[in-house]
């Protein structure tokens, strides 16, 4: 039988997070999970606001650098797993600002590591110190992306979990250094880890400066949609529920020190994923300010070192774990639109601290 979990959620209130614990505590509501998230301009409690009334959750507001109060969380809630999103994780920002990318992505997740290292070292073989019915399996997963790999040309074959690192933005190559250090720590120590790799995300919650909110919002307020270069880059997407399930899998059933591959295996360039998205929101906004949408599309300056196409081979966790995606591109982008319609109350309070980056 299952046992329950104690999980500290870092970066709980930002978008994947916050799917995450919507997630985690419909389907495993005798779980305690400890949320601790910084709430910078990419955090937002009200992710979670119709959680924290009834799920078994506390919400700490707090830095994933402070190792004293990590120290005493981990203590008090006498956590067994941690599930790690809290990052720097717009691409633009890592090149206008890269400073805290490497304090949150690198030294952050040290500070986790190292915490959780000795608190499991100290705590993890004595039953006595947890609650009745706690497991003591420790785990501490790495959630990473397919942006550590670097980029593909047209005929490249996807990424494995074999490929050879070659980040190219300030913010991959944190993430990348990050998950050298979770390595480590599993070789040297014997911590027990998990790595993911995914591929771009989608769904709700997502902040306004990403490709699919930025482009909603923009259409519903009829301004342009801005398109890198010629739009020809290549991203493969993935339903944020589809990436939930992927981590409950790997969490309860993947190899300690192993990392798996997490994609959509539904590759889609940016002007096509543009041009359906303006289809799909002329369809469901019939008072649109402009109609068609494509009128809005406007290509822009490429970005500096602008990975030309992700791709991701999923067969290690399709075949180990028996996962692979549930919701097609088609519906779930409609999803996805429609709650962008649903939801102007989320997302007009975040739209002036979007205004910062480029797109
Ligand atoms: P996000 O930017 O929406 O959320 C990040 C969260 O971390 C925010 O709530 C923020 O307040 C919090 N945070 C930032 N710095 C912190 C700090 N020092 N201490 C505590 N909390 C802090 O990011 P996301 O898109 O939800 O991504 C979550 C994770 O998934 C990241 O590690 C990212 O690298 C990875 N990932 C994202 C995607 C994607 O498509 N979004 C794809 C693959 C992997």
């Amino acid at each position: 039988m299952r046992q329950p979990r104690r999980i500290l959620v870092t970066g709980g209130a930002g978008f994947i997070g916050s799917n995450f614990v919507h997630y985690w505590c419909k389907k495993y509501p005798g779980d305690r999970l400890l949320v601790l998230d910084a709430l910078t301009y990419a955090g937002n409690r009200q992710n979670l606001a119709d959680l924290e009334e009834v799920a078994n959750l506390r919400f700490v507001q707090g830095n994933i650098c402070d190792r004293a109060l990590v120290d005493r969380l981990l203590q008090e809630e006498a956590i067994d797993t941690i599930a790690h999103f809290a990052a720097e994780s717009h691409v633009d920002r890592s090149i206008l600002a890269p400073a805290n990318f490497i304090q949150t992505n690198l030294v952050g997740t040290f500070t986790l590591l190292e915490a959780f290292r000795q608190h499991w070292e100290m705590r993890g073989k004595r039953e006595g110190d947890y609650p009745e019915g706690v497991t003591a399996s420790h785990r501490f997963l790495q959630v990473s992306t397919d942006e550590v790999y670097g980029s593909l040309g047209a005929n490249d074959p996807s990424f494995t979990e074999t490929t050879a690192y070659a980040p190219n933005s300030p913010y991959s190559a944190s993430k990348a250094g990050s998950d050298h250090l979770v390595r480590a720590y599993y070789r040297t120590y014997g911590l027990p880890t998990l790595t993911t790799h995914c591929s771009n995300n989608y769904g709700p919650y997502h902040f306004p400066e990403k490709l699919i909110p930025l482009m909603c919002i923009h259409i519903l307020l009829g301004k342009p949609l801005p398109v890198y270069g010629d739009g020809s880059n290549i991203r493969d997407w993935l339903h944020v529920e589809d990436h939930c399930q992927a981590l409950d899998l790997v969490l309860h059933q993947g190899r300690v020190g192993e990392t798996y591959n997490i994609g959509g295996d539904n590759q889609v360039s940016n002007i096509d994923l543009v041009q359906t998205l303006c289809d799909v929101m002329d369809e469901l906004a019939p008072d649109l300010p402009v109609r068609p949408a494509r009128r809005l599309i406007t290509f822009v300056k490429d970005r500096p070192g602008h990975d030309q196409r992700y791709a991701l081979d999923i067969h290690k966790i399709t075949s180990e774990l028996g996962w692979s995606p549930t919701i097609t591109f088609t519906a779930g982008l409609r999803q996805t639109a429609q709650w962008y319609l649903d939801h102007p109350d989320w997302w007009q309070p975040l739209l002036s601290a979007r205004k910062t980056v480029i797109q």
